[in-house]
């Protein structure tokens, strides 16, 4: 239903992430989660229900990273779980993604990935996704690589963000679901929509159906799934809280 994401120099991406769910209440939820990267891998925080649940997650402990993605997910397949909950990891780890929409293609994408060894953890539509990403990333794509093939694979709604463990990016996608792309200083924002990171920024790029992006600090890149250049104006919004 709502994504957030954050790429900054700073290490305190998961208190801006928080911001921006709480920002993404009012689209309705039923779970929440983050992933934030610092160094190591993404390290994945979720959970059934209110917000709160999540930040009782994080009471002992804030993870520092730079870099995170963060989601409210109003379920379409699979009921209201933590396991459910995005972001969501393949089998090793090694990535983590959120999505909004819905993957139409999933039933086949998924009977393939089993046959193929993969265990599932939930019964999203969207754990296809980085199961996908894995794969390719095993083959040895790049994160880049990995993310636009498994992109093409799939047929449906989709505004979806990712983290991988060998990079300090963050790749995003939208088709039939919203994401704008928030600037500030070299930091930026990915969301469903602006109110989310308007706390932040009012330097908004809107992204156009088929766009990816590639964001890491100080530097974003908006390009087809075919990886030609696109140029997107950036705008500063008047936007009425
Ligand atoms: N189809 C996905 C799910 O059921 C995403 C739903 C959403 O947009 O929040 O988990």
């Amino acid at each position: 239903c709502g994504i957030i994401a954050r790429v900054g120099e700073t290490d305190d991406a998961v208190d801006e992430l928080l911001v921006g769910l709480e920002n993404l209440e009012y689209r309705g939820y039923d779970s929440a989660g983050l992933a934030v990267k610092n160094g190591r891998g993404p390290t994945v925080f979720k959970r059934e229900g209110q917000i709160s649940n999540l930040k009782d997650l994080l009471a002992t402990e804030v993870p520092a990273g730079g870099l995170g993605i963060g989601h409210t997910r109003w379920s379409t397949h699979g009921p209201p779980t933590d396991a459910n909950a995005h972001p969501h990891t393949g089998c090793s780890d090694r990535v983590a993604v959120v999505h909004n929409g819905i993957i139409e293609n999933h039933d086949e994408l998924r009977t393939e990935l089993r046959e193929r060894g993969h265990t599932f953890q939930s019964d999203t539509d969207t754990e296809v996704i980085p199961h996908l990403v894995e794969e390719q990333l095993a083959d040895g794509a790049t994160p880049e690589q990995a993310f636009r093939r498994t992109i093409r694979r799939l047929s449906g709604s989709y505004a979806v963000a990712m983290l991988a463990d060998d990079s300090d990016a963050i790749y995003a996608t939208r088709s039939g679901s919203p994401l704008v792309l928030g600037v500030r200083d070299g930091k930026y924002f990915l969301a469903s929509d602006v109110p989310a990171f308007l706390d932040f920024t009012d330097e908004v790029i809107f992204l156009d159906d088929g766009d990816v992006v590639v964001i890491e600090p100080g530097q974003h890149e908006i390009t087809t799934l075919d990886g030609e250049a696109v140029e997107r104006p950036t705008q500063i919004v008047d936007w009425d809280p």
